[in-house]
C-alpha cells in the first residue's frame, strides 16, 4: 500500500482584521516586479478594495465570476498579468471559491507553458507556480486549502489538481464574510456541509478525514441550525477549512458528481447546484438530506425547481456523461462496484427530478 503525500498550506493568519497584515506579509517578497491582485469585482466599490496594500508596481485586476472560472479566462488573465508585470512577485486572490481558483490557476499558468486546458486533470502541472496567497470573502468551498483549482474547459469541468496548486499563504479574516447575503452564504456554506457528509459517508474515509469532517459538520450545525451569533463567521470560516482538509484525504461523492453535470451543461454555480442535487439524494444520504432540509428551513432558503425541464436529449446525455466520468467520486460513495449500482437510467432519473 502506498499512501499519498499531501502538501498543505504552509502559512495561515486567522482573526478579525487580519487582512490589514497583508502589507507586512508581502513586504519580504517584494523585488520590484510587483504583485498581481485578483479581486472579485463585487468588492470594486467596497471599502475592502481600498485596503489592499497596493504599490505603484502592482496590478489590481477585478475579476468577473458571473460564470464559474473557464480555462479561456485563466489564459487571458495570465496574458494580462504577464504583459503588465512579466513574472510577478506573486498572485493574491481575494474573493469566493471562483476567485481563489482563478488566482491559483493564474499563478500556475505563469510558469507552465500553453493553455490551462492542457492541465485539467491530476498531476499534469510540471513547474512550481509563482508565490500565491488566498483571502476568502465567502466561505464553504474549501478552495483556500485544497490542491485543486476547478476550471471549465472546452471538453470538461475538471480541476488543475497538483501539489503546486496549494496556496503558499492564506489570510482568514472573518470580517470579510460578514456581508455576504443569503442565499449565497447558505449555498456556499452547504458546499462545506455536503463535503463533510460525502467524506464521512464515503468508503475512502480514514481517521484523518473523519477528524476534520466531524468537526466541520459540528460547526455547520452551529452556524445553520440556529440564529446568527457574534462568532458565526469565525465558525463558518473554520468549517470551510476543516471540510476542505477532510476531503483532501478522502473524496466527495454522489452529490458532487451530479452537481458537476448541472454546472457543465446548465452553467449552474457549484453551491446552488450542490443544493439542488443533494435535495434528491435521500436514497444515498438519508440523514444528511433530512438535516440539510432543516437547515434550509431554518435559514429560510428555497431552491429553484425544474432546472432540467425541457433539456434536449443531447444535453441530458452530456450531463450524464459528465457525472459518470467522475469515477473516483462514485467509487468513494458506493464502492468498487459502483457501475452496476449506477446505470445511466438511474442517473437520468435523478437529474429529471431536479
Ligand atoms: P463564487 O466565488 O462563485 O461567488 C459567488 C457569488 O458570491 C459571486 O457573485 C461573488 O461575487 C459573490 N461574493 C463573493 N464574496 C462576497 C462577499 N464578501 N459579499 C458579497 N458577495 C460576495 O462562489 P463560491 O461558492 O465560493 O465558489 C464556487 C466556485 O468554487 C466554483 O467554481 C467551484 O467549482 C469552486 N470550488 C472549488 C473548490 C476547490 O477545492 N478548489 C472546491 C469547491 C468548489
Ligand atoms: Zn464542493
Amino acid at each position: 500500500m502506498k499512501f499519498r503525500n499531501f502538501p498543505m498550506v504552509p502559512r495561515v493568519v486567522f482573526g478579525r482584521g487580519s487582512f490589514d497584515q497583508l502589507d507586512e506579509i508581502l513586504a519580504p517578497r517584494r523585488t520590484g516586479a510587483g504583485f498581481a491582485f485578483l479581486m472579485d469585482q463585487v468588492h470594486r466599490e467596497r471599502p475592502l478594495a481600498r485596503r489592499i496594500p497596493l504599490r505603484k508596481e502592482d496590478r489590481l485586476i477585478f475579476v468577473d465570476v458571473t460564470e464559474e472560472p473557464k480555462t479561456t479566462y485563466v489564459d487571458a488573465l495570465r496574458d494580462e498579468v504577464q504583459e503588465a508585470l512579466g513574472t510577478p512577485d506573486g498572485v493574491v486572490g481575494i474573493g469566493g471559491g471562483s476567485t481563489l481558483d482563478l488566482a491559483k490557476a493564474v499563478a500556475l499558468m505563469l510558469t507552465n507553458p500553453g493553455s490551462s486546458a492542457d492541465y485539467q486533470g491530476w498531476d499534469l502541472i510540471r513547474n512550481p507556480a509563482v508565490w500565491k496567497a488566498g483571502i476568502p470573502t465567502l466561505s464553504g468551498t474549501g478552495a483556500e486549502v485544497s490542491r485543486t483549482a476547478v476550471l471549465t474547459g472546452p471538453v470538461k469541468k475538471l480541476g488543475l489538481n497538483s501539489d503546486y496548486t496549494v496556496f503558499d499563504q492564506v489570510v482568514l479574516d472573518p470580517d470579510l464574510i460578514r456581508d455576504v447575503p443569503n442565499p449565497q452564504r447558505f449555498y456556499t456554506g452547504m458546499d462545506c456541509y455536503i463535503h463533510c457528509v460525502e467524506s464521512l459517508e464515503g468508503t475512502y474515509l480514514n481517521a484523518f478525514s473523519q477528524a476534520y469532517g466531524e468537526k466541520a459538520l459540528e460547526l455547520c450545525r452551529q452556524v445553520f441550525l440556529g440564529p446568527h451569533t457574534d462568532d458565526s463567521d469565525e465558525k463558518l470560516m473554520m468549517a470551510s477549512w476543516f471540510g476542505g482538509m477532510s476531503i483532501a484525504y478522502s473524496q466527495v461523492g454522489v452529490c458532487h458528481a451530479l452537481s458537476y453535470g448541472l454546472s457543465y451543461v446548465l452553467g449552474l454555480h457549484h453551491g446552488i447546484g450542490n443544493c439542488i442535487a443533494f435535495d434528491q439524494l435521500e436514497a444515498f444520504y438519508p440523514e444528511g438530506v433530512a438535516e440539510f432540509r432543516r437547515m434550509m428551513a431554518c435559514q429560510e432558503v428555497a431552491l429553484p425547481r425544474g432546472v432540467t425541464r425541457g433539456l434536449s436529449e443531447a444535453d441530458m446525455e452530456r450531463m450524464i456523461d459528465t457525472a459518470l466520468g467522475l469515477a473516483p467520486l462514485w467509487e468513494n460513495a458506493l464502492g468498487p462496484d459502483w457501475r452496476e449500482q449506477m446505470p445511466r437510467q438511474r442517473v437520468r432519473a435523478l437529474f429529471e427530478k431536479m
